[in-house]
């Protein structure tokens, strides 16, 4: 498969960039900061970006980030969904938010330690990481 064929996430999720940056995240704190902060003791299973890159490679590569497992990173997500945007800019309609949801959520198993990867459709103009 081409580089360009991957939507923009993939491709950062798979840059050897990002898989240096999460090892070194886990080495650093290879516990759920989350967990740990309510006395649990739990790996981490996810690097979460704290602040939303939303397509902004600087942010991805250079943002803030938190070790969490996979269950309190899906409570991060639930606690706090926003909408897909469509191509125009604007968000999309409930049937069609209903629709990706179920479809994203089906892809989700090899989403494993991706953070929140295909959760949201991305703005063309920031689609390409040229
Ligand atoms: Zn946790």
């Amino acid at each position: 498969m081409r580089a360009h064929d991957r939507n923009w996430r993939r491709g950062w999720y798979n840059h050897r960039r990002w898989h240096r940056i999460r090892r070194h995240q886990f080495n650093r704190q290879p516990l759920c900061e989350t967990c740990l902060a309510a006395g649990r003791v739990t790996p981490a299973q996810v690097v979460h970006h704290v602040e939303d890159h939303r397509g902004d490679k600087a942010k991805f590569f250079l943002g803030e980030l938190r070790s969490l497992c996979r269950a309190s990173h899906e409570t991060i997500h639930q606690r706090a969904p926003r909408p897909w945007i469509g191509p125009d800019g604007w968000p999309l309609s409930e049937a069609e938010q209903a629709r990706l949801k179920i479809e994203r959520s089906i892809k989700r198993e090899d989403d494993d330690d991706d953070d929140d990867a295909g959760r949201r459709l991305v703005q063309p103009d920031r689609t390409h990481d040229s």
